[in-house]
């Protein structure tokens, strides 16, 4: 048992106020792990209090004493790897063999923040005028539990960059990974309260920060409903929001795809994160004329995933995080029945063999039509379904009818075939036969999957307000 009773504020950990304690569980196991005692909104405002004193002279510091102590996260956190790997298994039971990239982002965001300020000059003359980009102030950021380290360390690398000060809300439910991140930044010695943490509830240490008046900019990822209300709280003091929120992708199967060269990227996007991913890609469009052989595939592509405990190096989908995600992705499993759609491989229940844990069977379901539930709601766990389509028009204008827009996927022998679909597409990021991430480019949605891009300059300039000074 782990009690953890620690948030972070102005340079040190702090017994928090608030006195409720929230259980941790190892979601393989369904035992209890630990607890951790929240914060309240009296140590959220003591948080944006800290971070508010720090501003004045963070703010005024050079681009390279910026780099320089970005670079020294970088490396306390890079060298707390293998205890960020053991914390996300234990507390999402994430397959340990797919998790490096968590724990190596969460690490090197800060490196990639650097990258993005060496490159970005924040002065320009425009006629008479001199035009300076000047940091917003005091920062929220709201994490989802779904790599939260890396999350956290996202946003506080590039809320630094930029020059401004930051408090960060965490999801509760990776307090084990919050306090790996929280130690190894605090060994660096940073000037105190450049960044404050305080694990608490969304309904009060998140409302806090979203109302606090000293709080400039909130930056959100989760749920698109959380999203929403964030936006709302943020409109009465005019805080400025950067929302990274749900999505429904598309992975969109040209006929001219190679459909065993691709069926590796069409599985690992769809089942990323054991399917508990806001990019995973969990609408499959087939073309009608090679249906009989895409499902094929795809089943056995599917029913060879093994599922169940994440310390097996062969397994690539471990548990809900929750039994309240399990509950949710099971109910979804019976809709899809219910709504008419092909139960193809997978369906309700555990796994063979898990009578214990939050396991669910990877499961596709086949003719689902875009109307349905299954296929306009996000689900968040191992289920896809697929949509066949006839003309490569109507794939675009399915892959176009959700009002989510976060990221899609084309799969096509023919690169450029493949960039003209993309062209069409209403999504902030779309991969091309499984490309691999690139951590300058900007990240965000369009429609109701967010507001505003994180990652690179565009992901700096979302902590900056131009002004403009006429001589
Ligand atoms: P969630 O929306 O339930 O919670 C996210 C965070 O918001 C948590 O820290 C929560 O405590 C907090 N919160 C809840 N109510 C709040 C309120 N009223 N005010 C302020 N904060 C509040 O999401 P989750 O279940 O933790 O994560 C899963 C969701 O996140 C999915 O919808 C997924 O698609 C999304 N997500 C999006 C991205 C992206 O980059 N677009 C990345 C990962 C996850």
């Amino acid at each position: 048992m782990r009690d953890i009773n620690q948030v972070y504020i102005d340079g040190a950990f702090v017994t928090p106020h608030g006195e409720e304690r929230f259980e941790l569980f190892n979601p393989s196991t369904e035992a209890v792990i630990g607890t951790v005692r929240l914060g309240d909104a009296g140590d959220a405002r003591a948080a944006v209090a800290a971070a508010k004193r720090a501003l004045p002279a963070w703010s005024r510091t050079t681009k390279a004493e910026r780099i320089a102590l970005l670079r020294r996260f970088h490396a306390a956190v890079a060298a707390r790897r293998d205890d960020l790997i053991a914390a996300i298994v234990e507390e999402y039971g994430a397959p340990k063999g797919r998790v490096d990239w968590m724990a190596d982002m969460a690490a090197t965001n800060f490196l990639e923040a650097a990258e993005a300020l060496q490159s970005y000059d924040f002065d320009q003359v425009i006629g008479h005028a001199e035009v300076r980009m000047t940091p917003l102030g005091v920062v929220a950021g709201i994490t989802p539990w779904n790599s939260n380290a890396s999350f956290i360390t996202a946003k506080m690398s590039m809320a630094l960059a930029a020059g401004c000060t930051i408090v960060i809300k965490p999801s509760e439910m990776s307090a084990i990974q919050t306090q790996v991140v929280m130690e190894a930044l605090h060994e660096v010695g940073a000037p105190k309260g450049l960044f404050n943490i305080v694990t608490g509830r969304g309904d009060v240490v998140g409302a806090e920060f979203t109302s606090n008046p000293d709080v400039a900019k909130v930056t959100f990822t989760g749920s698109t409903a959380v999203g929403k209300s964030i936006l709302r709280a943020a409109a009465e003091t005019m805080k400025r929001v950067t929302l990274e929120l749900g999505g429904k992708g598309p992975q969109i199967i040209l006929d001219d795809a190679d459909l065993d060269a691709v069926m590796p990227a069409i599985v690992g996007s769809g089942f990323l994160n054991s399917g508990q991913a806001c990019v995973a890609g969990t609408r499959i469009l087939v073309p009608e004329s090679r249906k009989a052989e895409a499902l094929e595939k795809i089943k056995a592509a599917v029913a060879a995933v093994k599922a169940g405990d994440p310390h097996d190096p062969e397994v690539s989908v471990g548990p809900m995080v929750s039994r309240k995600q399990w509950d949710r992705v099971q109910s979804y499993l019976k809709l899809g029945q219910e709504e008419g759609a092909t139960l193809l491989v997978g369906g309700e229940g555990r796994p063979e063999g898990q009578d214990v844990g939050w396991f669910v069977r990877p499961t596709v379901f086949s003719d689902v039509t875009n109307d349905m539930r299954i296929a306009r709601e996000e689900i968040f766990g191992p289920v896809l379904s697929i949509i066949t389509y006839g003309t490569e028009d109507e794939a675009v204008a399915i892959a176009n009818d959700t009002h989510y827009g976060l990221q899609s996927y084309v799969l096509s022998s023919d690169t450029d075939r493949a960039r003209r679909v993309a062209a069409q597409l209403e999504a902030g990021r779309v991969i091309i036969n499984g490309a691999p991430h690139e951590p300058q480019a900007p990240f965000g949605g369009f429609k109701q999957s967010g507001i505003g891009r994180e990652n690179g300059v565009a992901g700096l300039l979302a902590y900056l307000e131009p002004k403009a000074v006429l001589v």
